[in-house]
């Protein structure tokens, strides 16, 4: 057996530990980042309720103040047509300012029914405004509590991770930059397995048969085999031990 390569194909098998490790992890960490998100965005939700609710509320406060300036606007009115009314000379001057009165009178009637109205609309807005912000509140906290719990429980992995990435990439410089990148392709391709064992004439990878001359060229280990199949770089072990090997 050549010697470099059966260093190579140990190397490789090494690689291979950590890669199913590294691959393990990540996909840990992505599924709790997914949870992550979907907390995020319903806190969003929550928190779109509460604006459209504040600005329902702010609509709602322009219409009152809008309607309390035109009473006042009519009420100066009626104030200024009543001290008139106690100085006009003529009883046509009179009944002319008298109307007046009485339009304007009519005029607030039907601006103070409907600030009523606006302030009964405000009141139900104002409430709409606080049960949102309450059921946000609370529900931000409930987030924060579960994303710090979520970050918690990750932690550890997210350090392993670190440490597998760091030590793969200490191993893989024993190996030749080609067949690094040979590795790192293969891997891509079987979600993250690019090293499989042959036992009995199969691909414990994909589990498809390997073809006998193969398998005995996987075993003479003179030349790095892939998996016809899945392409994963095959090695062999020796399962009796009393062979030495
Ligand atoms: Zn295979």
């Amino acid at each position: 057996m050549n010697q470099t390569l059966k260093q190579d194909i140990e190397t490789l098998v090494r690689l291979q530990q950590i890669e199913s490790e590294i691959y393990r992890l990540q996909s840990v960490i992505q599924k709790v980042e997914k949870e992550k998100q979907v907390l995020a965005s319903r806190r969003k939700e929550f928190e779109s309720a509460l604006n459209a609710n504040k600005l329902e509320l702010e609509e709602i406060q322009q219409k009152c103040n809008d309607a309390e300036q035109e009473i006042k606007t009519v009420d100066d009115r009626i104030i200024k047509s009543n001290e008139t009314l106690r100085m006009v000379k003529t009883n046509k001057e009179y009944q002319v300012l008298l109307r007046e009165v009485d339009d304007n009178k009519k005029r607030k009637d039907a601006l103070e029914n409907q600030l009523l109205e606006f302030y009964d609309q405000k009141e139900a807005a104002q409430i709409r405004v606080e049960e949102s912000e309450q059921q946000f509140l609370q529900l931000a906290e409930q987030i924060k509590a579960e994303q710090a719990e979520i970050d918690k429980k990750t932690v550890d992995d997210r350090e392993l991770l670190e440490e597998s990435l760091a030590q793969q990439k200490k191993i893989g410089q024993d190996l030749d930059p080609s067949l690094m990148t040979r590795f790192r392709k293969v891997s891509r391709m079987n979600q993250g397995q690019a090293v499989a064992q042959v036992r009995n004439e199969s691909c414990m990878g994909c589990f498809m048969n390997v073809p006998p001359q193969l398998c005995i060229e996987v075993q003479r280990g003179n030349q790095l085999i892939s998996c016809p199949q899945c392409s994963r770089i095959l090695y062999h072990v020796n399962d009796d031990p009393l062979s030495g090997e």
